[in-house]
């Protein structure tokens, strides 16, 4: 297995970081991760511009254009025959003397394998625990998930599949998911104190019309579908946040042709 680090492509086994990095001991970096399908990478162009985004808002020094980012990541599917996976892209706050600026990081880009949740999830759906909390550079794509990482035993204590963030009685998104709901019709889906999804971009590329307004907690609750949108996801029905049911408790037929209508536009991105 190879990987690009120390500025080339290496093998993965010879990557490293400095223990002092703040990427490391203040939890200060940034990634991006996207699925490669048939060889493909698929959308790359609105993952590169994400991370090179998040780069800028979080002042570190990214020191490859996104053509160059691309042609790493081409030469690295080659490398690696990966087929079917995963790549994440991470770049560290660099060693920094008062472990506070930024400095030069590191970039990282690696490959990992991948899987989806099982098939039952996407037919019966999924539980989200409900949890008051925000992200409060939700835009940046950071590395600190120390929240639902130290979270993750309670909700699957309880069942869920994973959060749904609220805060002051609005829904924002959950841990690595967005959120979207059905009402007579209408899908919405929240603005706010959200990552700005590639899978949520799609959606709305899909959907046309869809809502992008604040959502209540309420309004969720009374909901005629639901369901969650992500890389390593795809679209996931909801049918249940906390002990409350979603519409009828089963996949809706909304989310259903969504469903498929994602797949199908996955599977014509693959093959261009
Ligand atoms: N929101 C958060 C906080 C995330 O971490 C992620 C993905 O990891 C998403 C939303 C979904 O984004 P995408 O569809 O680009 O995977």
């Amino acid at each position: 297995q190879f990987c690009f680090a120390k500025d080339q492509i290496i093998p993965a086994a010879e990557a490293s970081i400095h223990p002092m990095d703040i990427g490391l001991i203040r939890g200060y970096g940034i990634f991006d991760f996207f699925r490669t399908s048939n060889y493909a990478p698929l959308f790359l162009s609105d993952y590169l511009d994400r991370f090179i985004r998040s780069a800028e808002k979080t002042h570190l020094t990214l020191n490859y254009s996104k053509e160059e980012l691309k042609q790493i990541i081409l030469e690295l599917i080659e490398k690696n025959n990966l087929s079917d996976g995963g790549i994440r892209m991470l770049l560290s706050g660099g060693v920094s003397e008062n472990h506070f600026s930024p400095t030069d990081g590191s970039l990282f880009i690696f490959n990992e394998d991948l899987d989806f949740p099982p098939k039952e999830k996407y037919e019966a759906g999924i539980k989200l625990l409900p949890i008051e909390h925000v992200r409060y550079i939700a835009d940046i794509k950071t590395t600190n998930y120390a929240f639902p990482v130290w979270h993750s035993k309670i909700w699957k204590q309880e069942g869920a599949e994973d959060v749904l963030y609220h805060m002051n009685g609005y829904i924002s998104e959950s841990s690595r998911s967005n959120i979207f709901i059905i009402k007579n019709g209408e899908i919405a889906t929240p603005d706010k104190h959200i990552l700005h999804g590639i899978t949520r971009k799609r959606v709305l590329e899909l959907a046309k019309n869809v809502a992008i307004r604040p959502i209540s907690y309420e309004e969720l609750l009374q909901a005629d579908e639901a369901f969650i949108t992500s890389t390593t996801k795809k679209i996931l029905p909801v049918t249940k946040v906390g002990e409350k049911a979603i519409g009828i408790g089963k996949v809706g037929p909304e989310t259903q042709k969504l469903m498929s209508a994602f797949a199908k536009m996955e599977q014509k991105s693959s093959q261009t």
